[in-house]
This record gives structure tokens, C-alpha cells and sequence, in this order.
């Protein structure tokens, strides 16, 4: 059996009409905003670009950005580049840290949504015969929906549990033989600690065999520590809100890189200072620009990600469309200690990679004095005594020196003391200094 794809002309279409396809989309793309949405129009005048002028992918880099404070200014449907009566559904991110962020979509802009989230699972292994469990919500939230509109155009037995309610989640997958899952990393944690206390193996008692993950970081180190809680493959699927949602693109069996849609985004990496465009193996911010959506097109959007592009076009899975590595952090994410940058990842790898460490931590920054103070909370796999907990703390810290420069302060504590999260992300880390 080779390759099985959804839409295999589109997925492993040669570059040049891929490019094609882009310069079209970008060309219909500019001229629909600069029509339909007075933002876009008065920042394209300023810029003294009449959508004429786009005669080739080039021109993208004359083009304005797009930030997250201009959708939240322009909320809720300022953006928008149809009536309302065109909009067929509204999604939004949490708002966490403020107004929340819109998806927008026509008929036709979910049907896409579909085809490019069928592509994802399909990536992932997915077939019409795999009993398909959606954990993440199945409401506002565009997660949920989106893996629900890919697997429906799959053909898959779909399980809609939404989020929570772990127990009965372990039981649906019990009693439905539920081969493969989405969710989000920490919530496939939370269900094997619930699953061991309901003296369930998730490997052995269950035949998920297949997950599919996305919205949160993960390391390669927890992605090893899952797929063998599971006995499961693991596969990466990257979105926004603001361009779609998940499915923007996903890892393929080879594992090396995300896939992404280009014949529905054209991606750019910039320098997050500067704004300068830089080339392939570069790593930086990464932007895209919708080329297909009709409810609410992006120019150019600044999506605070850090991660860089492939310079290699060829996969060995056939896929043409190009790869990005996998998210470093976000550019919001990466916290200043004593004067030097790092990022959770980072602590994650380390911690991730002692075999005496359970899947939770913590990390507090505060101030001591006048100089910053960093604590790693972090849990042992299994019961510990005070001598040993003490051993392993100093060992991580040792480790920890290496990749931070900085020696943090660890603290073993004993399996399940660390605060969990029940629906949504987990809180890795706290900064009280502000
Ligand atoms: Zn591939």
C-alpha cells in the first residue's frame, strides 16, 4: 500500500503551479480587502499599493503586517470582507489575555477548513475504519469543530466527547474501541494519570493507536513519554484561530517537520525586530497571508511563533507543500531571567529526559533581593524519599546550569502534589516579579 493522502493532486502538486496557485490567491486576496475592508484599504494607500501593482510573489514583502491588537481593535467583525448574512459561523480564542480573537467563516471557508483538517488526519494515519475521539472543545474554541469537519469528510466514526469529564472520556474509549484521539498534550497527561487510577493501561487495555496534538508546546522528550504511555504514534498539527484554526498543517509519518497548506497561505519567517523577510533554515517569526478565505482574509498576519522553514521542497512522504520545524516557543513566551532569554521548552527537554521524572512541572520566577530567583517544582514518577528527592533536585539543577547558564532551584516532590489543570492549557509558569 503506498501513501494514502485526501487530496493527493493538491498535496503533491508540483512547486511551480503550487506558486501558481499562490500568486493567484495573493493577487485576489489584496484586491478583496483593499474592495471590501476599510483597514486594509487605508493601509494599503499609505503604502501607496493599488492592488495592480501585485504581479508577483515578491511584491508580498511590500505588503502591510497584520497584528493581533489590530483584529482585537477591529472587533468583532471589523475585518470581515463580507456582510454578516455570509458568515456561517463564529469561533473565538479564549481572550485570556484580553479581547478574543475571531474565526470567521463562510460556507465555503469551512469546507476548506474540512479539507485542509481532513489532509491533517489522514497525514496522521487516519482511515474511515479508525473510531475517532475529539477531546477538545466542541464550542467556541475552533479546535473541537475543526478535527470534527476533517474527520466527518474522512469518513471515521467520530466520538464528540468534548472536553473533561476524564473518566467517562477512559470509558468511551474502552467501550468504543476508540482507535485514535485529539487533544492537547497535557490533557493526554491528565487522562493516563486518571486512566492508572482506574487501574486502566492505557496501552495494553485500550486500542488508541494514533494522536493527534496541537495548540500547546511539546518537546520531542514528552512526545516520547506519551507515545509509550499510549503505545501510540503522535502527530503535531499546527493553527490559529485567526487563520482557521487547526490544520493550517501537521508532521507526516517521517516525522520531521510540519507540512504546511500553501495553496492556502503563503508563509514568510521574518526577523520579529526588524520585520525583514529571512530565507529558508533562518529562524524566526513565522507570518502568513490567507489566500483563499472569503469571511476574513489576513494580510501578512504576524502569528508571534518561532520556528523556521525547510529549505529542502522533497519529503520523502510525496507531500510538495513545505515544511516548517516545530515550534520553538512563541515570541510572548520567552522569559528574561538574570539578563538571560530562555524558554520553557528548554526545561521541559531537560526534565523530560531523567527517567525518574513524572510528566508535571512548575516553573516560578520571583525576586530575591534585587536579583531574580528561579524555582523548578517538578514531580518524581514514582513515591520518594526526602534523601533521594534531595540527589535528584541537585543532578536537574547541575543539568539545568548547562542549558540556562543560570543554576535554578529545584524541588522533587512526590507523584500528583503539582496543581492540575481539568479543560484546557496547562500553566507551566508563573512570573511574579510583575
Ligand atoms: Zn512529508
Amino acid at each position: 500500500m503506498g501513501e494514502a493522502y485526501f487530496q493527493k493532486a493538491l498535496e503533491t502538486m508540483p512547486r511551480r503551479e503550487l506558486e501558481a496557485i499562490q500568486l493567484k490567491g495573493l493577487k485576489k486576496t489584496v484586491r478583496t480587502v483593499y474592495d471590501k475592508v476599510p483597514f486594509y484599504r487605508k493601509k494599503l494607500k499609505d503604502l501607496n499599493i493599488h492592488p495592480d501593482d501585485i504581479n508577483s510573489l515578491d511584491d508580498l514583502r511590500r505588503l502591510p503586517f497584520t497584528v493581533k491588537d489590530d483584529l482585537r481593535s477591529n472587533y468583532p467583525f471589523g475585518l470581515s470582507a463580507v456582510p454578516l448574512n455570509e458568515v456561517a459561523e463564529i469561533h473565538a480564542s479564549s481572550g485570556t489575555t484580553g479581547t478574543p480573537t475571531l474565526g470567521l467563516y463562510t460556507l465555503q471557508d469551512l469546507d476548506q477548513w474540512g479539507d485542509m483538517m481532513a489532509r491533517c488526519l489522514v497525514m496522521s494515519g487516519m482511515t474511515k475504519n479508525d473510531v475517532f475521539q475529539i477531546t477538545p472543545t466542541l464550542g467556541m474554541f475552533t479546535g473541537g469543530f475543526g478535527f470534527f469537519y476533517g474527520a466527518r469528510k474522512v469518513g471515521a466514526t467520530i466520538v464528540p466527547a468534548s472536553a473533561g469529564f476524564t473518566k467517562r472520556q477512559i470509558q468511551y474509549m474502552l467501550d468504543f474501541g476508540t482507535t485514535m484521539i485529539a487533544a492537547i498534550v497535557s490533557y493526554l497527561l491528565r487522562i493516563a494519570e486518571v486512566a492508572a487510577e482506574m487501574g486502566v493501561d492505557l496501552a495494553k487495555d485500550t486500542k488508541v493507536r494514533k494522536g493527534i496534538v496541537g495548540s500547546e508546546m511539546w518537546t520531542p522528550e514528552m512526545g516520547k513519554r506519551i507515545c509509550q504511555i499510549y503505545n501510540m504514534d503522535l502527530y503535531d498539527i499546527y493553527g490559529l484561530t485567526e487563520l482557521c484554526g487547526p490544520g493550517v498543517g501537521n508532521d507526516c509519518r517521517i516525522h520531521d517537520g510540519v507540512h504546511l497548506w500553501e495553496d492556502h497561505f503563503i508563509v514568510e519567517v521574518i526577523d520579529p525586530k526588524t520585520g525583514e523577510q529571512l530565507g529558508p533554515e533562518e529562524k524566526g517569526e513565522l507570518v502568513f497571508t490567507t489566500i483563499q478565505k472569503q469571511a476574513a482574509p489576513l494580510l501578512r498576519y504576524r502569528t508571534r511563533d518561532l520556528s523556521f522553514l525547510y529549505d529542502s521542497l522533497v519529503c520523502e512522504c510525496g507531500r510538495t507543500h513545505r515544511r516548517m520545524a516545530r515550534i520553538q516557543g512563541r515570541v510572548d513566551d520567552m522569559i528574561k531571567v538574570s539578563g538571560v532569554n530562555f524558554w520553557p521548552s528548554q526545561v521541559e527537554s531537560v526534565l523530560m529526559k531523567q527517567p525518574e521524572v513524572g510528566t508535571e512541572y512548575l516553573i516560578t520566577i520571583t525576586r530575591r533581593g534585587s536579583a531574580d530567583h528561579m524555582i523548578i517544582k517538578v514531580e518524581a514518577k514514582n513515591k520518594i524519599g526526602e534523601d533521594e528527592a534531595k540527589k535528584l533536585a541537585a543532578k536537574l539543577s547541575n543539568e539545568l546550569r548547562e542549558v540556562l547558564i543560570f543554576t535554578p532551584e529545584v524541588i522533587v516532590v512526590g507523584p500528583g502534589e503539582l496543581p492540575r489543570v481539568e479543560v484546557g492549557k496547562a500553566k507551566r509558569v508563573v512570573d511574579e516579579r510583575t
